[in-house]
């Protein structure tokens, strides 16, 4: 098939790029000129694993090429996924004017029938909307074509998203028309090679709920998690142990249930606030979902809490060695990264901060700690530990998971580790004469 995916972000480069890898042709379309530029260089614009060499053999292939020019870009094609951001607006609510504004460009200049597929997440109601601008513009233009508006929400995970392309757990797709379904399946299948049960064909609205409610559930896990984690502390429980005791329940498994400095990524705070704010608009106060919410805003302060605790609230002569800004492991993606929260609060308090992380050090430098003096960069792990007052370990990279504790304690000035993660053993750290601490343990 001929597709065009309209925003080369995540999303929609490792769309364009898996659908490109099972035999398409793809055009992805982007209104940054410098990262299409770049892309035509071979420059990719983010870590991701495995993407490089994937786009590099589809350029060669000629099955993926970048274009900025849209209205080129929908000539002969199929479908046309709109990929692009949907930022919390303002009043909490996810930000449409980029769906629409592509929205409307299409209906500008499609010449034949398309299907046009829906990847960005979009409140309920959205292809509708899409629909109507879409509609619209051809009228404007006194034109006749067919056209079709799915919802196809993406679940993929940065760090690990080509392998969640590629092998999907599943594939959500909102159509009510029975012909587009069948050519959403044709799409999908070489991605299912067994069966294709797990090719989910809906109403559009609950396509696009599926979407809100799936980041919503498990931003809940994490924060429900990290409440037990503080009332563990509280009562002299170790909150590693209790995971492991409720985890082994079949009925509630093993997976996100890990205490931590709380969610961030450019997903779970915005799509837990836009369903929030999708609730309140039709008059109910989704309780459940502002609690998993403040949770979550004070679990990003916790480490900054305890390294306060142990050193005071003057840190104007401390120096903190951090691991890890992005906001997992596995991606250079810093957008609403704990590790940000925690910084701005130490240097208001005067402290200053020797940072390492794998990938994300340029995001850092350019965008989320941009000018900002007090915080100072290294080019290894145990480089930023020189002359630090302790260790702030952040995001569990595979590096930090098991470092040289001698090196650490040798270059450290004090030997105390602030682990918002719970990587490590505490008694095999307290026996070496470390001062530990961690979420959900005292
Ligand atoms: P992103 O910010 O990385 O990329 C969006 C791209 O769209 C940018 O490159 C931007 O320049 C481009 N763009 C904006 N307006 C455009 C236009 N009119 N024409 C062409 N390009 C345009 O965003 P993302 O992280 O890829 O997210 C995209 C959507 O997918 C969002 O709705 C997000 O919630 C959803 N999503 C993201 C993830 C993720 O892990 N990042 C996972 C699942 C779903």
């Amino acid at each position: 098939m001929n597709l065009t995916i309209i925003g080369t972000g995540y999303v929609g480069l490792v769309t364009g790029t898996c659908f490109a890898e099972m035999g398409n042709t793809v055009t992805c379309v982007d209104i940054d000129k410098q990262k299409i530029e770049n892309l035509e260089k071979g420059i990719i614009p983010i870590y991701e694993p495995g993407l490089d060499a994937m786009v590099t053999r589809n350029v060669n292939n000629q099955t993926l090429r970048f274009h900025t020019d849209l209205q080129k870009s929908l000539d002969h094609c199929d479908m046309a996924f709109i990929a692009v951001g949907t930022p919390m607006g303002e009043d909490g609510s996810a930000d449409l004017q980029y769906v629409l504004d592509v929205a409307k460009s299409i209906g500008k200049y499609i010449n034949q029938p398309i299907i046009i597929v829906d990847k960005s997440t979009v409140p309920v109601g959205t292809a509708d909307k899409v629909k109507d601008v879409v509609a619209s513009e051809l009228k404007n233009r006194g034109v006749e074509i067919e056209f079709q508006v799915v919802s196809n929400p993406e679940f993929l995970k940065e760090g690990d998203a080509i392998n969640d392309f590629m092998k999907p757990d599943r594939v959500v797709v909102g159509t009510e028309d029975k012909e587009t379904a069948e050519k959403m399946r044709q799409l999908y299948a070489p991605f299912f090679r067994s069966s294709m049960d797990r090719m989910l064909v809906m109403d559009v609205r609950s396509a696009e709920m599926t979407k809100y409610v799936a980041n919503a559930m498990l931003a809940t896990k994490i924060s429900f998690m990290n409440e037990i984690a503080n009332i563990c502390e509280l009562v002299g429980a170790d909150v590693n142990k209790v995971r492991i005791g409720i985890g082994s329940d079949s009925r509630i498994g093993y997976s996100f249930i890990y205490p931590g400095s709380g969610y961030g990524g450019s997903c779970f705070p915005k799509d837990v606030k836009a369903l929030k704010k999708t609730a309140e608009q039709n008059g109910y106060s989704a309780q459940l979902l502002s609690a998993v919410e403040d949770v979550n805003n004070r679990q990003k302060l916790i480490i900054a809490d305890k390294v306060i605790s142990h050193f005071g609230s003057n840190l104007s002569n401390k120096t903190f060695a951090v691991w890890g800004l992005s906001f997992k492991p596995g991606t250079d993606d810093m957008r609403e990264a704990p590790s940000i929260y925690i910084i701005n609060k130490l240097i208001a308090l005067g402290a200053k901060i020797q940072a390492y992380d794998p990938k994300a050090i340029d995001e850092a430098k350019e965008f989320y700690l941009k000018d900002i003096s007090e915080v100072s960069y290294a080019a290894s792990k145990y480089d930023v530990l020189k002359n630090a007052d302790a260790l702030l370990m952040l995001t569990e990279w595979k590096e930090f998971r098991s470092p040289d504790f001698m090196e650490i304690k040798n270059n450290l000035k004090s030997p105390v580790i602030f682990d918002g993660r719970n990587q490590y053993d505490s008694e095999r750290l307290q026996k070496m004469g470390f001062e530990y601490y961690q979420i959900g343990k005292n």
